[in-house]
């Protein structure tokens, strides 16, 4: 009697093991994002380490920071990166009415136009203020995360990237900068574990369309886990 028990179970157990085998493989994703650029000296640097790496990256750009710095930004967008819009002068959303929101985010967004040629660009307010008026103001998606392993302090690369590794999850957005050297080699730590993990590195557009998911104007994402 047991042996039989035992002999369905173990038939049971094959049969599910080759159902899982069978099932094609979705491939773990994240993305990687990086706030406050261009920088002259780090974005390039950011974008060399992701390209050596097969990695995609967003880049949410201060548009009157962009300056002479064109170049750079539409080297990115050519390798394949996304730029997205940090506002036009980084400044904290949380007093301002939405019309001066609106205005900002606009002047910002119409930069990276002029610069990029694209029209439409994915936004995260400076500090990730989420207000009402932000909200309302905002007339794309809100995009936060869900690993920041700074949360606003300086912390060593290999801290930064330990943290990341530790807590990642499939779906995850990473906070990051490319205006440090901390920042570069958090991000070049983490992109190796993880890329060792089986995770890819994919833009936050390609994170939204494998996640089968439309982003919507208004809302707020942090992660977009399988689902
Ligand atoms: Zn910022």
């Amino acid at each position: 009697m047991h042996r039989k028990l035992l002999i369905t179970i173990c038939a049971a157990l094959l049969l599910a093991a080759l159902a899982a085998a069978a099932l094609p493989r979705q491939p773990k994703l994240v993305a990687i994002t990086f706030d406050d650029g261009p920088h002259r000296e780090f974005t390039p640097l950011v974008a060399e380490a992701l390209n050596e790496r097969g990695a995609k990256g967003t880049f949410f750009m201060v548009g009157s920071w962009v300056g002479q710095k064109e170049e750079l930004v539409r080297q990115l967008a050519a390798d394949g990166h996304q730029i997205a819009n940090h506002s036009w002068e980084h400044a904290n959303f949380t007093d301002m009415t939405a019309e001066d929101i609106r205005a900002d985010v606009e002047r910002s967004r119409a930069r990276l136009e002029e610069v990029t040629g694209q029209r439409d660009f994915l936004v995260r307010t400076p500090f990730g203020v989420r207000t009402e008026a932000a909200l309302e103001a905002i007339d794309s998606p809100l995009i936060l995360w869900s690993q920041d392993p700074a949360e606003g302090q300086l912390v060593s690369g290999p801290e930064m990237a330990a943290k990341v590794i530790r807590n990642i999850h499939d779906g995850d957005i990473i906070l990051l900068h490319d205006s440090t050297q901390d920042n570069l080699d958090a991000a070049c730590l983490i992109i190796d574990a993880l890329q060792k993990k089986g995770y890819e590195f994919v833009t936050v557009d390609e994170l939204f369309a494998a996640r089968g998911v439309t982003p919507e104007k208004g809302v707020i994402y942090k992660s977009l886990p399988p689902r």
